[in-house]
């Protein structure tokens, strides 16, 4: 049993910010997050009662606002934080998931996927994949297989963003195995030997991720991304030859702002509602799930029939086994800090708040006398 971690990141302040003199309302604390109202005065109460600040402790606070700041925490310590215990997970044959949940603008591409010289989770996972496959020296003992695939959910439609001349790229089946779970019919997946073959995958990948302009932010993704890394590792060292094989998800989700709040109309609202199905069935997951976990640590509740939602949306069912299931799963609540955002990034913290509730169950995926 584990618990789901939950970090927060907040972002520095952006142009757009810093044109509209917008105020800085996030404090952090070593694993708190304070959020702070501006709109209600300072030792008072709003007009409902509510209260200027709001105090959320979550398993880390990741300060990145302001480069100059003793506490700034850059993409190497996060990686520190967070990602080496994901290659970790790998090696040892758990299964690992990473989210990237906020507004748009809020910085999960960023965290997941970084910008070059600068990079996020995604390649630094994959160097450490790599420089630890390397420090392998008894090769008759261990082997490796190492295979990546990289989609879109877009309007609820699967989409692969590795494969590069074919008729079957948009709308692929999302299918269930009995044994494996469920997966998606005719993704293509690509067996990479060292770094460089990954670097390549993923520029390839970037490039073909949906983006379309929207009153938010110049270039903003209106798409789940999800970077799935396949990792089997062969050991012969025993007198029982085993096999352990983990599978890693990378999830930069879409934006989580309402449609209405980009000012987005027409097309774009429609993209935007469905957007939210997966969105919506994300939050309504993890709810039911923190509910069954309540229960789970208190017996003197009666067991209640909670009906976990994850057929309702493409994304909940690809992820099924990382909510709530065999896997040791991160979510990555990104912020901005500034006072303009204040809705939404309160219903982020919220949001995040709600997972870490949510009690895993990994396992190691083995199998002896392969
Ligand atoms: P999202 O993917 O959530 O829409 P991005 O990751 O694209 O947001 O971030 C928006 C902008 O802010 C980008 O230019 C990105 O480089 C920058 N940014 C985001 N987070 C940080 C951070 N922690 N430090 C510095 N710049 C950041
Ligand atoms: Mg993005």
């Amino acid at each position: 049993m584990a618990s789901v971690k939950v970090a927060v990141r907040v972002r520095p302040m952006n142009r757009r910010e810093k044109d509209l003199e917008a105020k800085f309302i996030i404090q952090m604390e070593k694993s708190k997050t304070t959020i702070t109202n501006l709109k209600i005065p300072e030792g008072g109460t709003g007009d409902s009662g509510r209260e200027r600040s709001k105090t959320f402790t979550y398993d880390f606070s990741f300060y990145s606002a302001d480069i100059k700041s003793p506490d700034y925490i850059s993409q190497e310590m996060v990686f520190q934080t967070l990602g080496t215990d994901v290659v970790k997970s790998a090696f040892e044959g758990y299964n690992a998931c990473v989210f990237a949940y906020g507004q748009t603008g809020s910085g999960k591409s960023y965290t997941m996927m970084g910008n070059s010289g600068d990079s996020g989770l995604i390649p630094r996972i994959c160097e450490g994949l790599f420089s630890r496959i390397n420090e392998t020296t008894r090769w008759d003992e261990a082997s490796f297989r190492t295979e990546v695939s990289y989609l879109e959910i877009y309007n609820e439609r699967v989409r692969d963003l590795l494969r590069r001349k074919s008729s079957k790229t948009f709308n692929l089946r999302v299918r269930e195995h009995p044994k494996e779970g469920p997966y998606v019919e005719d993704l293509s997946k690509h067996l990479v030997q060292n770094y460089g073959d990954v670097e390549e995958l993923m520029d390839a990948g970037n490039i073909n991720r949906t983006t379309a302009a929207t009153g938010m932010n110049d270039v903003s993704s209106r798409s789940h991304a999800i970077f799935t890394i396949k990792f089997t590792q062969a050991k012969f060292d025993s007198e029982m030859p085993c096999e352990t094989v983990s599978k890693i998800h990378l999830v930069d989700l879409a934006g989580s702002e309402r449609a209405d709040a980009s000012g987005a109309t027409g097309v774009r609202l429609k993209e935007g509602g469905n957007i939210n199905k997966s969105l919506v069935t994300l939050g309504n997951v993890i709810s039911a799930l923190a509910d069954l976990s309540q229960d789970a640590v208190n017996p003197l509740v009666k067991k209640k029939q909670v009906f976990v939602p994850y057929r309702d949306s493409v994304l909940t069912w690809l992820l099924k086994d990382s909510l709530g299931g065999n896997s040791k799963t991160i979510m990555i609540a990104t912020i901005s800090p500034a006072d303009v955002n204040y809705g939404e990034t309160l219903s982020t913290l919220r949001y995040a708040n709600r997972a870490k509730n949510i009690i895993n169950k990994p396992t190691i995926n083995e199998d002896a006398n392969v």
